[in-house]
């Protein structure tokens, strides 16, 4: 296994018109995880696929185990990548499709092939599959199959491309867990592509949020959701997303005042204060995550209407109307009527204050 370097990695398609991935930079140390999530179009796969050399970057390098591989074939690269349709060859048995790639790539006797996809075929509990063929597998066997003829190799590096889009959402909740079972087994290094925010948060060790070909944020799952580098990530990652409103920024003393219009007037303490890096007078975006909003009257208490109730079973979704839409998720004992005057309150270190105009994190 390896550590793998993207450093100013560009893409573009049709003479420059479409900038697919915008000079990346990403790390990913030995034996790490990482998710990379965006939105569809955002450049998840033509990143994936520069760095498994099935994609020609424009500009830029990739480096694995410390030796730059940019020009390299995708054969000579021993990266394994999983895909969402698997790709198997559908006349061969599990056991050949498992030892292809040994006999392309190694000069392995008949018997430690045998030997090497026994092994595999153990670790993905597929042993009893290895005379099928992948047109008597049910989608998740051979998903299983995909990945034992992965590991089989025991390459530097493993890239997934949406593994398990093609699975039901119980039989993805496994799968997630036999991979992240296989990533602590193996110490295998992983770039994992998904559109799923869920799955990038749950498999991540860190997670890469992609926009429009541009990185936004890199950390671990639980930074990016405390603390969203921009507007764009604090709304993508989190469901139910984050709730947004425009407010003015109004210092007093040593205290910020978050003005919005009629709705509410929300006083920051003095502390939390000193960290916003607002002027007076400054126009902002304030987002709250929908848990960090609870029922509450009194200093900084915000008179709301309910427009909608929906239980989820244990907590309750809220739709309230404070100027714009919001959405708090309340326990499963607050249960309004529709039409009700409830008056809520935000949880102050969990208030999130973005630039208007660049939507990037002001503290
Ligand atoms: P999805 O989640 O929908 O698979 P993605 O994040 O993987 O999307 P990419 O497939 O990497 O995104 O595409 C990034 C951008 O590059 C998109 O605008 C896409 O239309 C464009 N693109 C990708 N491949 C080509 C190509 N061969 N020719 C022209 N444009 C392309």
């Amino acid at each position: 296994m390896a550590r793998l370097h993207v450093e100013d990695l560009r893409k573009e398609f049709d003479r420059g018109s479409i900038v697919a991935v915008d000079d990346l930079d990403l790390e990913v140390e030995d034996g790490e995880f990482v998710t990379v999530v965006g939105p569809s179009g955002c450049g998840k796969t033509t990143t994936l696929r520069m760095i498994a050399g099935l994609e020609e970057p424009t500009s830029g390098s990739i480096t694995l185990g410390g030796e730059d591989v940019t020009d390299q074939s995708a054969r000579t690269r021993d990266i394994a990548m999983v895909f969402q349709n698997y790709a198997l060859y559908p006349h061969k048995t599990v056991f050949k499709n498992m030892e292809f790639g040994l006999r392309m790539s190694t000069d392995l006797s008949k018997a430690e092939r045998r030997e090497k996809v026994e092994w595999a075929a153990r670790m993905m509990d597929i042993e009893e599959l290895l005379d099928d063929t992948p047109d008597e597998l049910s989608g998740g066997q051979q998903q299983r199959v995909a990945l034992g003829r992965a590991i089989v190799r025991e390459p530097k590096l493993f890239l997934f491309d949406e593994p398990l889009s093609n699975l039901d959402a119980k039989l993805r909740t496994t799968m997630r867990a036999e991979i992240q079972r296989l990533q602590e087994e193996l110490g295998i290094t992983s770039v994992y592509v998904t559109h799923d925010q869920e799955e990038a948060m749950t498999m991540g060790d860190k997670i890469v949020i992609l926009n429009d070909g541009n990185l936004q944020q890199v950390g671990p799952p639980k930074d990016v959701y405390d603390e969203p580098a921009n507007r764009f990530v604090g709304g993508f990652i989190g469901s139910p997303s984050m709730n947004f409103v425009d407010v003015v920024a109004r210092r007093s003393d040593d205290r910020i005042v978050l003005d919005g219009g009629e709705a509410f007037q929300y006083s920051l303490s003095s502390a939390y204060s000193q960290e916003m890096e607002v002027q007076n007078g400054e126009e902002a975006v304030l987002g709250i995550r929908p848990e960090d909003i609870y029922p509450a009257d009194g200093p900084n208490g915000i008179r709301t209407t309910v427009d909608v109730v929906e239980p989820i079973g244990s907590d309750n979704y809220l739709y309230l109307d404070i100027g714009e839409q919001f959405m708090a998720r309340v326990s499963a004992d607050f249960e309004p009527a529709v039409g009700d005057v409830v008056d809520v309150t935000f949880d102050e270190s969990k208030i999130r204050l973005f630039d208007d105009s660049t939507g990037e994190s002001l503290l």
